[in-house]
């Protein structure tokens, strides 16, 4: 087989959570281009919309379902609606995530659980949901979008919240790879470092020393340069893989 066709993903059904947008816009196209289908999941079904119609104008097997990580019954309804759909899931990637700026003494009890909710309690349940398919079948790939911000502190904003769920996120890829190994289902994560979408204040000018100046590479991602090493986790590329965390950052977190 060419080495690059071990990069493709013919006859593969992929679910992107927050696929409507961002990183995990640019990861469902990326599926989609190597030859999946794609279900992308998010809450404003309006995005979703938008997202598959460019999708399907690209000539790809693409749908939409409304659902909301948080809730483990919207995480079900994802799994049983594109299975109905497009056939078994073979690729899940936990992207959907939110982030909240503040100092920790100034965060309330609902800062802490809508962050944890969201970009951690939220990835172990799509991962249980997702994943006992998977397990039964003998087969998959679940590839986590953890951060940079998960094995390093930022600066100059604080965010412990955020960095704790990330790294949550990590230790929770190489637990479940470890556990999931023997029945070749493959866990592994993305660590990006600055990556320009709605989620990050990337163009304020109080950052650039930090965000930017601060990075080996002096610039930060686009969306469509993190995409990549998320195909080659799900794909057969990395088949001996499992329990990986892929920095994608630029450098920074080499200083
Ligand atoms: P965006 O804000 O651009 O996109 C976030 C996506 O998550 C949206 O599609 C949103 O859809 C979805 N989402 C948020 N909450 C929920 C929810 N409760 N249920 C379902 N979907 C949800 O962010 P990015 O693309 O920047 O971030 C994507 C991932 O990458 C996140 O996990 C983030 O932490 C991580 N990351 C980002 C970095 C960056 O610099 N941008 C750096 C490192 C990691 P909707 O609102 O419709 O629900």
């Amino acid at each position: 087989m060419n080495v690059l066709d071990r990069f493709r993903l013919d006859g593969k059904v992929a679910v992107v959570t927050g696929g409507n947008r961002g990183i995990g816009r640019a990861i469902a196209t990326a599926f989609a281009e190597a030859g999946a289908a794609v279900a992308i999941a998010g809450r404003d079904e309006k995005r979703n919309e938008r997202a598959v119609a460019e999708l399907v104008a690209a000539g790809a097997d693409a749908m939409a379902m409304r659902a909301d990580v948080t809730s483990r019954a919207d995480l079900t309804a994802l799994r049983d609606g594109v299975t109905e759909r497009l056939g078994p899931v073979d690729i899940l990637v936990n992207n959907a995530g939110i982030g909240i700026h503040g100092e920790s003494l100034s965060l309330s009890d609902e800062d802490w659980d809508r962050v944890l909710a969201t970009n951690l309690d939220a990835v172990w349940k799509a991962s249980q949901v997702f994943g006992a398919a998977m397990v039964e079948r003998g087969a998959g790939a679940i590839v986590n979008v953890g951060s940079m911000s998960g094995m390093i502190i930022n600066r100059p904003q604080w965010h412990a919240p955020y960095a704790v769920s990330k790294a949550g996120v990590h230790h929770m890829t190489k637990s479940l790879a470890a556990e999931w190994a023997p029945h070749s289902v493959r866990v592994n994560a993305i660590a990006p470092g600055y990556t320009k979408t709605e989620i990050s204040d990337i163009d304020r000018p109080e950052y650039r020393h930090y965000w930017i100046d601060e990075v080996p590479m002096r610039r930060y991602a686009q969306a469509s340069e993190i995409a990549p090493a998320a195909l080659y986790l799900a794909s057969p590329a990395s088949s001996f893989v499992t329990g990986e965390v892929l920095v994608v950052d630029g450098g920074y977190t080499l200083w």
